[in-house]
C-alpha cells in the first residue's frame, strides 16, 4: 500500500520534533513564565531583498529595549519580577547573518540552523556551549530582527505551544515601520500569549474575537497599533505568560478548543470567495 502523504509528512515531523524534544527545558510552566531572567539573543538578518545599513539598526535596537521596558513595566502591575538580559551573547548586540529565505513556511529549526552557520557553530548546541549557556535551565528567547517588508511572527522551537523564535520585519507588509508595540506582542507569543484579533481560520473564531474586543478592549494581542499609550497586558494573556491564574472563562479564547469552528470560518471563507469569482 502506498504511504498516504500526510502519513509521510507526519513521520517528517515527528522525526524532527524527537529531535528538538533532547533540548527540551526540564520545567516548562516555569520556563514559558515571562518572569525572572529572560536572555534574548537579537539577531539582525540580512535578506536578498534589502542590507541593514549603518546607523539603522540603532532604532530597532531602540526599539527593542523600549519593548522590555514596557513588558517589565507591566509586570509590576502584577506583582512578578521580569528582567531581560541582552549581553549574554554578544556585547554590543549587533551581530548581522544572511539569509536567502525567511518566511513563514520555514520551520524555525531550520531558520535557527542557518543563523548558527553563518555565526559560525555548528548548531545551536555548539553555540550555547561556547557561551556556557544552559539551554535547559535557562530562558532563552531569539528574535530576528528582518530587513525586509513582511508580516512578524513568532516561531516555536521545541514543541508547537512553545514558542521560542521571533521574526520581526522592520516592516510590516504595508511599509508601516515596526515599533515597541510590534515587538512587544511578539515577545509575549514567545511565552505562550494568543492572538486575540480576528482573522479568519488562524487563531480566533468570528465570535471568540468579538468577545475578546468586549473584554479587553485594550489588549496588545488584540491590536498593537491603535492607542498605544492604552496598551496593556490582559489578564487572559496575563494567565497565558504565568502572571496570573486560569479562570473558566479563558477557554473560550482557547484556539486548539476552538480549532473545528476555526477550520471551518476558513473554509466557509474561500468558499465565498471561489463564488463570487
Ligand atoms: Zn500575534
Amino acid at each position: 500500500m502506498k504511504k498516504p502523504i500526510s502519513l509521510i509528512l507526519l513521520t517528517f515531523f515527528l522525526g524532527h520534533f524527537s529531535n528538538a524534544q533532547r533540548n527540551k527545558p526540564q520545567n516548562i510552566r516555569e520556563y514559558m513564565a515571562l518572569t525572572h531572567e529572560v536572555n534574548v539573543l537579537t539577531i539582525f538578518v540580512d535578506t536578498n531583498e534589502e542590507f541593514w545599513e549603518e546607523g539603522e539598526k540603532e532604532y530597532y535596537y531602540n526599539e527593542l529595549m523600549k519593548a522590555q521596558e514596557w513588558l517589565v513595566d507591566q509586570s509590576s502591575n502584577w506583582d512578578k519580577t521580569l528582567e531581560f538580559e541582552n549581553e549574554e551573547f554578544f556585547v554590543d548586540q549587533q551581530a548581522v547573518v544572511y539569509l536567502d529565505k525567511v518566511s513563514r513556511g520555514i520551520h524555525p529549526k531550520y531558520t535557527i540552523q542557518k543563523i548558527m552557520v553563518e555565526l559560525g557553530y555548528d548548531n545551536i548546541e555548539k553555540f550555547m556551549d561556547y557561551h556556557d549557556f544552559d539551554l535547559e535551565n535557562e530562558k532563552l528567547k531569539i528574535l530576528l530582527l528582518v530587513k525586509s517588508n513582511n508580516r512578524s511572527h513568532a516561531y516555536n522551537l521545541w514543541s508547537v505551544k512553545d514558542v521560542d523564535l521571533a521574526i520581526v520585519y522592520c516592516r510590516n507588509s504595508f511599509g508601516g515601520v515596526t515599533d515597541r508595540y510590534v515587538m512587544a506582542h511578539e515577545l509575549l507569543h514567545q511565552f505562550g500569549a494568543w492572538d486575540l484579533y480576528y482573522e479568519v481560520g488562524k487563531v480566533q473564531t468570528k465570535e471568540s474575537s468579538r468577545l475578546a474586543m468586549e473584554s479587553y478592549p485594550n489588549s496588545i494581542m488584540l491590536n498593537s497599533s491603535k492607542n498605544k499609550d492604552l496598551k496593556e497586558i490582559d489578564e487572559l494573556t496575563a494567565w497565558r505568560i504565568g502572571w496570573s491564574d486560569y479562570k473558566d472563562e479563558f477557554s473560550i479564547f482557547d484556539p486548539k478548543l476552538n480549532k473545528e469552528k476555526i477550520l471551518a470560518e476558513g473554509k466557509a471563507f474561500r468558499k465565498s470567495l471561489k463564488n463570487k469569482r
